[in-house]
């Protein structure tokens, strides 16, 4: 192309660069930045932990405090989305953010703290208030004791009905 032509196509393009760091710049719609959990809508599910690929999520239970911990190190994460994608009340999101450079390492973590609720017959905490509510809400009524009992006792809960109904009603 002519040194001309190449200046006349230029000039009905116009200008091309960004004045960027000297001015804000706009990221594209679904722009993969920094991911952050609203801590108000998380049930403590880990959904997303297992989700992510690289563990830059981990959900671990404090047995001695009774509290679920959803801890996201953003020094991890690779921005594929997937926890926001398995999320089921879209707690996790994926930001605009990108200007992630920081001096302080703990600027990287966040950490949700959720509270447990204990298991009815052997009290050991066993999943979040927020979680057992969720998953009540699609139980029939009659169904939603049994929620409050941890998966161990709940099993031997339904095993010990299933023994009685196969009995015609009798302990057997
Ligand atoms: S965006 Fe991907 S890597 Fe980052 S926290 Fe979510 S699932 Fe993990
Ligand atoms: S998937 Fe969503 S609701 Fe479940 S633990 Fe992760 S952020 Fe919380």
């Amino acid at each position: 192309m002519g040194r001309l032509r190449l200046i006349g196509k230029a000039i009905s393009i116009g200008r091309v660069t960004e004045k960027y760091p000297f001015a804000p710049i706009e990221v594209p719609e679904g722009f993969r930045g920094k991911p952050v959990i609203n801590p108000d809508e998380c049930i403590g599910c880990s959904a997303c932990a297992n989700a992510c690929p690289p563990q830059a999520l981990q959900v671990y239970d404090d047995l001695k405090r009774g509290i679920r911990v959803i801890h996201f190190f953003l020094g991890r994460c690779i921005f594929c989305a997937r926890c926001q994608d398995v999320c089921p009340t879209d707690a996790i999101r994926l930001t605009k953010e990108f200007e992630l450079a920081t001096l302080s390492e703990e600027d990287l973590h966040q950490v949700v703290e959720l509270q447990m609720v204990r298991c009815k017959e052997c009290g050991r905490p066993f999943d979040t208030f927020r979680h057992v509510i969720y998953l009540a809400k699609e139980l029939p009524p009659e169904q939603r004791t049994m929620m409050f009992l941890c998966p161990e006792c709940r099993a031997k809960k339904a095993s010990k009905i299933i023994s009685f109904a196969k009995g015609g009603g009798k302990i057997v």
